[in-house]
């Protein structure tokens, strides 16, 4: 606990504007956070381009060598970083949460560090030899949501500095502790200046997007702001990667195995309490094994204990803040009133501290109620009934958004077959949402464009030049 107290205490600012943080489990103060302006922004973006000209001078191999140490560290301070971001996010450490997220972190960095990319020579007959290389950008800004803030600032960040660029992160207003206390620990063995953090509100976040000195801006939240970074960036042409919102489809074949599956459809779907991008979000089950999959699925549901965080037994959490708790209640009551099952939960109690939602599954819902066709982003499960593959993938492809999808079947090459007609980023076949550092991952239609992980990530961060003589 110490060291806790000394991580916290390393971020808390001694001078200027504060803002309280409050554990959304718990309404109790976590920390005071920093409440940079956009002139604290100018001053963060000279550092960075300050600090990138030598960085960049010290070539692959230095740079991994130095994310691979930036790895150690995060290994080293593990458990404060944990807890913090329990604490301020809400997720609970056990499960795919808070010591998972602290873990992919060093995961990440190692894999950036280790991802070789080598110039590309694209013609060489004898008359041309044209080379395709990779050069550093510049600064990088790199704009993160509240729901996995240390995992997706790593993202953002490695592949970023692993290319030769110094990145400037404006984390989200909800979880500023959690994005200044990894890069704290990051910044142990990185070269002074070259990762800074801003920890301010929307207005930092556009300025970034617009300044003429940031060559590239790595988002990843809601469409909406997705487009807001859009406009923002015309006028300087910056590159862009967003990753944006979802409402991520699941098909179960008729031929899938209900008892098999419940417990990857109950992670697909509820991990982060169910506040992940590419979390399952609407589930479309047969008719013939529909009543299967809901008995099980509530099974094992109804097993998964939901508290406070830093209790060692529970697996899932709060809602991050009131805003997402209250579009989660709007969206499970009115796909009450307008006549759907609710199965389990959909009943918040009222007496807890917190920004609790229970664990909830809403069966023989249309599929244009609301609850189905926007994103919940929360503990809220709508199960639609389909009579044939073709309905249910039209249905999986109604909406604007295609991040990821999934297909649940006991014959994998049916699933693929499947799988190749779902206009999403990722289909994955009897699991969802696994992220994977050496797989690209990326959004179709509105749910973003670019690459991040893998090779194609590393290019992501690059400015391509062709050498040609
Ligand atoms: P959000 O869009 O509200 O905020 C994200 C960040 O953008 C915050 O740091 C915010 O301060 C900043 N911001 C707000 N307005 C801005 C502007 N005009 N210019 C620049 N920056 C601005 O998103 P959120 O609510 O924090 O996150 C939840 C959303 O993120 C969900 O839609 C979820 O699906 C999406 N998400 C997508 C991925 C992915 O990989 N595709 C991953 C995680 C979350």
């Amino acid at each position: 606990m110490e060291s806790y107290d000394a991580l916290l205490a390393s971020i808390t600012p001694d001078t200027g504007e504060t803002r309280t943080i409050l554990d959304p489990a718990t309404g109790t103060a976590v920390g005071e956070a920093p409440v940079h302006s956009v002139e604290d922004l100018e001053n963060a973006i000279a550092a960075a381009a300050a600090a990138q000209p030598a960085w960049a001078a010290l070539g692959h191999e230095a740079r991994s060598a130095a994310l691979l140490k930036a790895a150690d560290a995060v290994e080293r301070s593990a458990e404060e970083l944990a807890r913090l971001l329990s604490r301020e996010q809400g997720k609970p450490l056990n499960g795919p949460n808070a010591r998972f997220e602290v873990g992919a972190c060093a995961a990440w960095l190692r894999a950036a560090a280790g991802t070789p990319l080598e110039a590309e020579t694209v013609v060489d007959d004898g008359e041309t030899r044209a080379e395709l290389h990779y050069r550093p950008i510049g600064v990088v800004g790199a704009i993160g949501p509240w729901n996995w803030p240390m995992m997706i600032t790593v993202w953002q960040v490695a592949p970023a500095l692993r290319m030769g660029n110094a990145v400037v992160v404006k984390p989200s207003e909800y979880t500023p502790l959690s994005v200044l206390a990894l890069v704290k620990v990051l910044n142990e063995e990185l070269p002074e200046g070259l990762v800074q953090v801003v920890s301010g509100g929307r207005e930092v976040g556009a300025r970034l997007a617009e300044h003429p000195a940031v060559g590239k801006v790595m988002f990843t939240g809601s469409t909406a702001t997705g487009k807001a970074i859009i406009k923002s960036s015309a006028d300087t042409v910056k590159r862009l990667t967003l990753e944006l919102g979802g409402n991520d489809a699941g098909i179960v074949l008729p031929d899938a195995d209900p008892k098999a599956i419940a417990e990857g459809l109950f992670w697909g779907a509820f991990i982060n309490t169910g506040q992940t991008c590419a979390a399952l979000k609407r589930l479309y089950v047969h008719d013939s094994i529909y009543d299967a999959v809901c008995e099980e699925l509530t099974a094992v549901a109804k097993a998964m204990p939901m508290g406070v965080g830093l209790e060692e037994g529970n697996v899932l959490g709060p809602l991050q803040n009131k805003q997402q708790f209250d579009i989660v209640a709007r969206l499970v009551d009115a796909a009450r009133d307008s006549g759907a099952r609710v199965l389990l939960g959909g009943e918040p109690d009222a007496d807890q501290a917190g920004y609790f939602y229970p664990t909830t599954l809403v069966a023989d819902i249309d599929n244009d109620n609301p609850l189905v066709a926007e994103e919940q982003f929360g503990p809220a499960l709508p199960i639609i009934r389909y009579s044939s593959v073709d309905e249910a993938v039209a249905k999986a492809n109604a909406l604007d958004v295609g991040l990821g999808a999934s297909v649940w079947s006991a014959d994998p090459a049916a699933a693929r077959e499947v799988a190749a007609r779902i206009q999403a980023g990722t289909v994955w076949i009897n699991k969802h949402g696994a992220v994977d550092p050496r797989v690209p991952f990326g959004g179709a239609k509105q749910s973003g464009y670019g690459l991040e992980f893998g090779v194609e990530g590393l290019k992501a961060l690059g400015v391509p030049q062709v050498i040609n003589g």
